[in-house]
């Protein structure tokens, strides 16, 4: 029955030009209007599709590094930790990434600009660490326009001047192409939110993460970094729920409870949600993500527990589409949901 009534969503979607890049409008929502508007279901995952796009959240340790490959470009979204370099390098080697066309950074924490500089501009060291890294090449660089003084910020700063590439600081309203009728529709930062910080305002870094919204013809997935509550409300107050409708959510922050929050789920109202988080023990994923909040609010939205993957259970995790459906594969296959929230609770019991 469930397989029908997805079928005829998939159709109604279809119709629907569901996740296309309409204009915003300056109306606030109520909470009704939202609610009506979700009705339309994200187009449920298939089996062995075959297309342009791959989408591949790497496993990369305690971090982030999303790697998108068009018809025409790559693009990596993070670059996860100083200390996961060698994860992250085999994971680059192994997907055969010789170009970086666009490096996005989404907020200049460690676990997420960690290996910015020596992807820009390896040092022989680092080289001789990865070798691998001599074989990459970034053309373009692109952050939250948000100057920071942490020595990794520096650094890649640093390196882009060296290496002359293109850097640009990325605000709401921004397009970017990714080739192959594939683009990135910025959603946050708010220029307001770069022009405060930037003018003296306290930096809450996860909080000015670059979130856009990818879409390739009706397929689309929102990428959040870390961007918590309030960043959250911020979208949400500033677009309409039918614009941040997505197939696919990038799980915010690492699946931690600051983010993911219920209004946030709903208006994406996706069919999938990846995960990108470490091994507890190994990894210093010493914060227990994924957190219990975020894995209750996704199953109350209805997505299928299967549905929900995690790089620290799952490996890397890739979505292959070609603009109408789009398939999920990962290295593991792993049942751990139920167990894991069991644990949750026994946890938080404790
Ligand atoms: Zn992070």
């Amino acid at each position: 029955m469930k397989k029908i009534f997805l079928t005829v969503l998939m159709l109604a979607s279809l119709v629907l030009s569901g996740c296309g890049g309409a204009k915003e409008e300056a109306k606030p929502q109520s909470e009704s209007e939202i609610a009506e508007e979700t009705q339309v279901e994200a187009a449920a995952p298939a089996q062995n599709v075959k297309g342009d796009l791959k989408i591949a959240m790497l496993d990369v340790g305690q971090g982030d590094a999303i790697l998108i490959q068009t018809k025409k470009q790559t693009i990596l979204i993070d670059t996860s930790d100083t200390d996961e370099r060698d994860l992250l390098v085999s994971e680059l080697e192994k997907f055969s990434v010789t170009k970086i066309d666009k490096l996005i950074l989404t907020h200049p924490h460690a676990d997420h600009i960690g290996s910015a500089k020596a992807l820009i501009n390896p040092s022989a060291k680092e080289i001789k660490a990865n070798p691998y890294l001599e074989k990459i090449s970034v053309a373009e660089v692109y952050d939250n326009g948000i100057s920071s003084t942490s020595p990794l910020y520096k650094s890649y700063t640093k390196a882009v001047d060296a290496k002359n590439v293109q850097h640009k600081g990325l605000k709401a309203g921004d397009t970017l192409d990714f080739g192959g009728g594939v683009k990135f529709n910025v959603v946050y930062p708010t220029s307001e939110v770069v022009d405060a910080v930037n003018g003296g305002q306290k930096s809450d870094p996860n909080n000015e993460s670059v979130v856009g919204r990818l879409v390739y013809k009706k397929f689309s997935m929102i990428f959040t970094g870390d961007a918590e509550k309030e960043a959250e409300n911020e979208i949400l107050a500033n677009n309409k729920a039918k614009n941040l409708k997505c197939d696919v959510l990038k799980s915010g922050h690492h699946g931690s409870y600051t983010a993911s929050t219920k209004n946030f789920v709903a208006a994406v109202n996706p069919s999938v949600v990846l995960i990108s988080c470490g091994p507890e023990e190994e990894r210093r994923n010493t914060y227990g993500h994924p957190h219990l909040e975020p894995l209750e609010n996704y199953l109350a939205q209805g997505i299928d527990k299967e549905n929900i993957l995690c790089t620290r259970f799952n490996g890397t995790i890739t979505i292959t589409s070609d603009g109408q459906k789009f398939s999920v594969t990962s290295e593991k296959k792993e049942d751990w949901l139920d167990k894991w929230i069991a644990k949750k609770k026994k946890d938080k019991k404790k």
